[in-house]
């Protein structure tokens, strides 16, 4: 049997996957690196290449004999313009231009944006950004399907370039037909978690939730000023979220993004919500096998500032670097956790806990494990709320998060702290406190001679809250006989 890969770092990492990864030695290679959860990104590629994709992981999974989370991340409704007679034109500043629903190729005076819904929300006043905000917009005058304004900044603009419209709430379906289609196919591959991108309100994710139904766990890509202003509603009915720094800082002023950051991360543990920072983390390692100074600053700041996960998007998809790029993530994430400042940053939060069995229990584990000089938390959880609950307490230890179903194993790889593992649920006390001691020893959590805290839920075997706080000591005899 392999040895399970325990993981020396609460915070967790995502490694996009793409041409560049995308192969079963090259997924188990950055597993091996440190990846905890894999995504997949709808925009590009057939269903059959990502089947393929899938059904790799799921292999490493076996291999490895640790559970592995697939995140599918949905495109959303992303505008796009259309087509240019020679491919591109080039703006000028202070000159006019039109965008129109007309599909005729476009020149230097116009181009189509097939987007009819849009034509209605758009006012005089408004800047259109295109191209990730590299050419904007300022709208002069709206008609009927039409739209003409005054280029402020100039540029290149070719075939398709992305258009953002800033500060207004679309009339956007959150769910295109072509999402609906991805979607189904996420779920039929039983994939962990689904992203859902230009999330505008909390409806947009509750659309989305009614059709998972459960099946997956669901993240919310803040990456619009409208999200920004019902955070907490969006929080409410979202399992995740995402602090995506790419679509941000082309929405809001670049300057902004590194507030905003830290108000999404602090709000998503305020509400106990896993929280994942994107976009551009490890950028030059696209192209370099070492990372600049301010890039390593960047991912040791969002760790310090409490986010569960941190993620690469083009460094593993198209990089040259892929592996490099998670080893520096994981090099990064295990000093800055030695890092005193960061241990006190999280004793000197102020926390507000629900009057639940729950929050009381894993605020306990959390004391009891430090004044004990617990080696590990032993969870047992069924749907995974408890093993949550006791990450957002950000103990010094790591938590074991027991639960009989894989797919909340899987889920939970992408929450601070948690190493989770899928095991029969428990009859008996003294079957709980034996299968914790065995499975603290078996996973290198406990050593000989330490102690483990453990919670649970009595009666054992009935679905119900946790109510059990336990100190166990762990002999290191345990595994004999096993
Ligand atoms: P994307 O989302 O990479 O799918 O655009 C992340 C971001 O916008 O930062
Ligand atoms: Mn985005």
């Amino acid at each position: 049997m392999t040895k399970p890969t325990r993981r020396h770092r609460k915070t967790r990492i995502i490694a996009t996957l793409g041409p560049a990864s995308d192969t079963r030695e090259k997924i188990e290679a950055l597993f091996r690196a440190g990846v905890d959860v894999f995504r997949i990104n709808m925009s590009h590629g057939d269903h059959a290449s990502k089947e393929a994709i899938i059904a790799a992981i799921r292999e490493v999974e076996r291999s490895v004999g640790r559970p592995i989370a697939i995140m599918a991340d949905l495109q959303g409704p992303k505008l796009r313009i259309g087509d240019f007679k020679d491919g591109s034109v080039t703006l000028e500043e202070g000159q006019e231009f039109t965008l129109d629903l007309d599909s005729a190729d476009g020149d230097e005076t116009r181009v189509e944006l097939p987007h009819v819904e849009i034509f209605d929300a758009l006012q005089p006043g408004i800047d259109l950004l295109l191209d990730d905000g590299k050419v904007r917009i300022h709208i002069d005058e709206v008609g009927k399907g039409s739209a003409k304004g005054t280029v402020v900044v100039g540029g290149q603009l070719s075939n398709h370039k992305g258009v953002n419209v800033p500060n207004v709430v679309l009339p956007l379906a959150a769910i295109t037909p072509k999402d609906r289609r991805d979607l189904e196919f996420a779920l039929e591959q039983k994939v962990d978690w689904v992203a859902l991108s230009f999330v505008q309100r909390p409806e947009d994710v509750a659309e989305a939730r009614k059709i998972i139904a459960g099946r997956a766990g669901v993240l919310a890509k803040i990456e619009k000023p409208a999200a920004l202003t019902c955070l907490q509603d969006i929080l409410e009915i979202s399992d995740a979220v995402m602090v995506a720094r790419g679509d941000l800082g082309v929405e809001l002023k670049v300057e902004e993004v590194p507030g905003m950051q830290r108000r999404i991360i602090r709000a998503a543990r305020d509400a106990g919500k896993a929280v994942v920072v994107a976009t551009q983390m490890l950028e030059s390692m696209i192209t370099s096998p070492v990372p600049t100074r301010a890039e390593v600053s960047d991912v040791a700041n969002a760790i310090h500032e409490g986010t569960d996960a941190i993620m690469l998007s083009a460094e593993s998809a198209v990089g040259d670097y892929p592996a490099e790029a998670v080893e520096v993530m994981n090099r990064v994430a295990e000093q800055v956790e030695q890092d005193p400042s960061y241990k006190q940053g999280k004793i000197d939060e102020r926390l507000m806990r629900h009057a639940t069995a729950e929050d009381a229990i894993t605020f306990a584990a959390r004391q009891v494990a430090r004044t004990v000089d617990a080696s590990a938390i032993v969870c047992f959880t069924k749907s995974g709320s408890t093993a949550r609950r006791a990450s957002r307490e950000r103990p010094d230890v790591a938590v074991m998060a027991l639960t009989p179903n894989v797919a909340i194993a899987r889920r939970l790889c992408l929450v601070w702290g948690l190493h989770s593992v899928t095991t029969r649920d428990v009859t008996s006390f003294e079957e709980m406190v034996g299968k914790s001691k065995r499975m603290a020893l078996r996973h290198g959590l406990a050593g000989r001679g330490d102690r483990i805290v453990v919670t649970a839920g009595v009666p054992f075997g009935t679905p119900g809250a946790t109510n059990v706080l336990h100190i166990a000591w762990v002999s290191g005899d345990e595994l004999k006989n096993k």
